[in-house]
């Protein structure tokens, strides 16, 4: 007898990551330059000059110094740099204490998901979520509790939040910008959250605690600000991520920030720890917390991802298409030409277009495509967006 949980997670892999392994595939077959893989968010930009150097220069020094543990929340340099920059940038005053450092936004879900819940507990995330969501969230005993976002503009719907608010409500998770529709949340937005999730506590008796999970917190497009949400609501935890802003989602390095202010945040911080002990982290990769240390202040680059959403929106207006037009991260929202995503995804890979249905994402009738792709591969794909917009004409 094994795990029957995670026997189904094996066996059913992600939508995203099955259309990508189809996609390689598929290369292979016709040719790379023939599929239009807008699957997967893995970022086209190269991580800046300044991460390889920093990798270079760090390869040079003594193994012993770069390459043993180090202490379960991150060595004291790196937490110090990165408190530095929040403060920097945030007005904040956070130090290293506040800081655990973590294998990717994905481990800091998990590890503060494994800290948090007790039996019986929920978790409530804003639909349509990153589907991985769904498997964090059970992974670590809770029920998930899924709210659709406001029709109109993706933005949360506050009150239909409020209403599944009950006294097992551990946590909500947001995510800002946001993965799949590409929306910022407003501070309005924010501050009506926030007035729900106190009113909530209160009447409730516990603290509701906000995970803000920020992997494209850099990425976002034009004069749209990413709100800093502890500012906002005390019972913030911060879940970070350097996968996307510095292009490095490989080498699995972010941090979770517990802010002084938070609610019992010592014992929080201690939970963390207990946590990552517990998932068997040991510590984030030793080599990359330096690379940090040295590359924390690089700015991300998004004039591709704005140039690849310039052509893919003309691209796709010209063609009749409908979708949400994303305030940051690099994934486009677009509007499936018959109610069945499934069914509209699998007649679009029939004319090599790989696009990730929404269903697993909580809602039906949409697909995402991750323009984190070369402009080749958007402009390649003109001839096939139109020959599928033939079949529903
Ligand atoms: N959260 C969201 C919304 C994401 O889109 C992703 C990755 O695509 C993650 C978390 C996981 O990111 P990481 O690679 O840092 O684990």
């Amino acid at each position: 007898m094994i795990n029957e949980q995670m026997l189904k997670l094996g066996q059913e892999p992600s939508s995203i990551r099955e259309l990508f392994a189809y996609g390689l595939e598929r290369k292979a077959q016709i040719g790379e330059d023939k599929v239009f893989d807008f699957s997967l968010g893995n970022p086209s930009v190269p991580a800046p000059d300044a991460v390889s150097r920093a990798i270079g220069d760090l390869a040079l020094l003594p193994p012993a110094t770069i390459h043993g543990y180090t202490p379960a929340q991150g060595a004291p340099a790196p937490r110090a740099a990165i408190a530095a920059n929040l403060n920097e940038r945030f007005g904040t005053s956070y130090n290293l204490n506040d800081l655990y450092l973590t294998c990717g936004a994905a481990a800091s879900l998990n590890i503060c998901l494994k800290a948090l819940v007790c039996p019986g507990d929920e978790v409530v995330v804003v639909a349509p979520f990153f589907p991985e969501y769904r498997v964090w969230i059970e992974g670590n005993g809770a029920k998930l509790v899924i709210v659709p976002a406001r029709e109109s503009d993706f933005q949360i719907d506050v009150p239909a939040l409020a209403a599944v608010l009950n006294e097992n409500t551990k946590a909500v998770i947001i995510n800002t910008p946001n993965n799949p529709v590409g929306v910022v949340y407003t501070p309005q937005t924010l501050r009506e959250l926030a007035g729900a999730l106190r009113d909530a506590s209160e009447k409730f008796g516990h603290p509701i605690y906000l995970m803000s999970d920020e992997p494209y917190r850099e990425l976002v497009y034009g004069d749209n600000v990413v709100t800093w949400v502890p500012s906002v609501y005390q019972n913030t935890i911060v879940c970070y991520s350097w996968s996307k802003s510095l292009s490095m989602p490989g080498e699995r390095i972010g941090y979770i920030l517990v802010p002084p202010e938070l609610e019992g945040a010592r014992e929080v911080y201690a939970a963390i720890c207990g946590a990552g002990r517990a998932l068997g982290f040991v510590c984030a990769p030793a080599l990359f917390q330096k690379v940090i240390e040295r590359c924390v202040g690089e700015p991300a680059d998004v004039d591709a991802y704005v140039r690849n959403r310039q052509l893919l929106t003309s691209m796709l207006d010209e063609l009749g298409y409908e979708y949400i037009e994303p305030q940051g991260a690099f994934y486009l929202w677009v509007k499936a030409l018959e109610p069945d995503a499934a069914a509209f995804a699998e007649m679009a890979k029939s004319f090599e277009l790989l696009l990730v249905p929404s269903d697993s994402f909580g809602v039906g009738g949409w697909v995402r495509l991750g323009y984190c792709v070369s402009d080749k591969v958007i402009t390649g794909s003109y001839d096939a967006f139109k020959a599928l917009r033939a079949q529903y004409a």
